[in-house]
């Protein structure tokens, strides 16, 4: 799976190998999958020159690049663990992950490189500058840096590790989780479990190849567990081209979808917001576009309605996962919801997992009914690293996976994501799943989004929901605390008694989200209980 090519192993070779695999966006520099293949190859080489041994983990911080893709294919060839971390890391954060991980050598982003001089102080084992490399052309290494750049250590082209079959059940890749509901974690992901992933999911998600095939459309962070398969390692097992953009940057995106005639766009539920809103998307042709596919986090079916109205022939799907599921663990395809209503659900279960709804007392939640998702799959992950009590805490009796989201099966066994057991928010007896609300406050004609968070209320001994919400182009300031009542009083109107925004709407500019594509909801809280106690909103 790792290097198309590999004669008599790989699944890939039927693929034309001088077809694209990576297409720099911005310039148009191309690696092809026989390309690919020997720049990983010979970067394995490189990396055993310089000491690394299979087992040894390379940290990797960066925005997507084809140096990033480079660097990832070398290492997962070497058999050197990547732990790969978000490009939004402050210093600090960054060297958090480079003691957890115990990474013996990183790759850096040169536009990053003032932030990773600021992280060393914090570093527990010093990195030597051989055991830095840019992730950069010859061409673009800053002036009088230490550092070599990647091409610089490519050396000779070794054979890879793992077509030996032993390594199946080690650690190729350590992301860290989002970091929603406290620090990330460090999640242990095997060879077996990609392997097991991507031929799991591709029964249901499907890419053409060739002169009219698929081309996606790749800036969703690739450090992250989401970014990774849907852009770095799936499209290669169509034979798809991807187009690489270091972040989501609205301007060089339009043009890269109507220079390339990306057909498949891989979104978080607020670039979707960004994009219907956007002025801008209707001063590109953008009519290649024929899927967008969502993924970590809720979208709601109101938002996926407005984009397929506004962009009709452009077909929208949801996957459902996880870091510590490789992350697959529902899918669908877009001939299964071409015609169909399934907008707000997140697909079928994938063939190579078993799972459980199960409700707080332990028992199996009838059909319909919500539940704690279970799962038990190849895809799910060895642990997490470093922290035992983490990996005990979220396996069950018989080798099930607690999930930590609640989620709800239909007839047809389509699953739809309520919201996850940590955010629900407990109004006296009742539970409140933020995420429905949010969605009903994004259907507001005022308002572009929303977050929704409990408060606790120490006089009623409960938690309520707060909304902060961001208006609309054109609302003024003056007209806010207006707004904020009447947007308090229209979801009373249309929820149950229980859901009503007990704990105020306050208009704020934006809501904290990761570059994954989640509210910060922990920050929204921290924020939401520190103003509530100060100043207790109407109810
Ligand atoms: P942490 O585990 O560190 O608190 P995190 O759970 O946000 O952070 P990720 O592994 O990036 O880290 O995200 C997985 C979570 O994202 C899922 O558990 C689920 O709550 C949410 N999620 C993923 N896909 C969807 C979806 N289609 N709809 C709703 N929620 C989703
Ligand atoms: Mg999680």
């Amino acid at each position: 799976y790792v290097l198309p090519g590999q004669p008599g192993v790989s699944p890939l070779q039927a693929f034309d190998q001088s077809l694209p695999a990576f297409i720099d966006g911005r310039d148009g520099r191309t690696l092809t999958r026989a390309g690919l293949r020997d720049a990983a190859l010979r970067l394995a080489g490189g990396l055993k020159a310089l000491g690394l041994k299979r087992g040894d983990v390379a940290g990797l911080w960066g925005f997507n690049s084809l140096e990033w893709v480079n660097a990832a294919y070398g290492c997962l060839a070497a058999g050197v663990v990547v732990s790969p971390a978000n490009y939004a890391y402050a210093p600090a954060e960054v060297a958090h992950q480079l003691n957890d991980s115990g990474a013996s050598l990183v790759f850096v982003d040169p536009a990053l490189l003032s932030n990773f001089e600021a992280s060393r102080q914090h570093l527990k084992r010093p990195l030597s500058p051989s055991r830095v490399i840019l992730l950069c052309t010859v061409n673009h290494k800053p002036k009088g840096t230490p550092y070599k750049c990647l091409p610089e250590i490519l050396a000779a082209p070794v054979e890879p590790e793992h077509f030996d079959g032993t390594a199946c059940n080690e650690t190729a890749w350590m992301s860290y989780s989002s970091g929603t509901t406290g620090l990330p974690k460090g999640v242990m992901t095997t060879h077996y479990n990609f392997t097991s992933q991507l031929q799991a999911a591709n029964t249901s998600y499907h890419l053409d190849s060739g002169p009219n095939g698929d081309v996606v459309l790749g800036f969703l962070p690739m450090s992250h567990i989401y970014g990774l398969t849907v852009s770095l390692l799936q499209p290669l097992t169509f034979g798809a081209p991807v187009i690489v953009l270091p972040r989501y940057d609205e301007i060089p995106v339009l043009e890269a979808i109507q220079k390339y005639k990306v057909t498949h766009g891989l979104l978080v539920p607020p670039l979707i917001l960004k994009f219907l809103y956007s002025p801008n998307t209707s001063k590109y042709d953008i009519s290649s576009m024929r899927t967008i596919m969502s993924g970590g986090a809720p979208l709601s079916p109101e938002l996926a309605a407005a984009f397929e109205k506004k962009f009709p022939g452009c077909v929208s799907i949801q996957g459902y996962g996880m870091t510590e599921t490789t992350p697959g663990i529902t899918a669908m395809n877009r001939t299964d919801v071409l015609g169909g209503d399934r907008q707000g659900w997140v697909g079928y279960l994938l063939p190579t997992y078993q799972a459980r709804l199960v409700r707080a007392d332990g028992t199996d939640a009838p059909r319909g009914q919500p539940g704690e998702m279970w799962v038990r799959s190849p895809s799910v992950m060895k642990g997490y690293h470093n922290n035992p009590k983490a990996t005990a805490d979220t396996m069950a009796l018989g080798g099930w996976f607690k999930t930590g989201d609640v989620l709800i099966r239909d007839d047809k066994g389509w699953y739809k994501v309520v919201d996850r057991v940590k955010e629900l928010i407990k109004y006296k007896g009742f539970q409140v799943a933020p995420a429905e609300l949010e969605a009903l406050l994004l259907t507001h004609p005022k308002l572009v989004d929303a977050g929704v968070v409990g408060v606790y209320d120490e006089a009623q001994v409960t938690e309520m929901p707060r909304a902060y919400v961001v208006a609309a182009d054109g609302i003024a300031a003056a007209e806010h605390a207006a707004l904020a009542k009447e947007v308090q009083a229209w979801v009373a109107a249309r929820v149950a008694q229980h859901k009503k925004l007990r704990g105020g709407v306050l208009i704020v500019e934006a809501i904290p989200k990761s570059p994954s594509g989640k509210i910060l909801r922990k920050d929204l809280r921290k924020r939401a209980q520190a103003e509530y106690e100060g100043k207790p909103a109407a109810r």
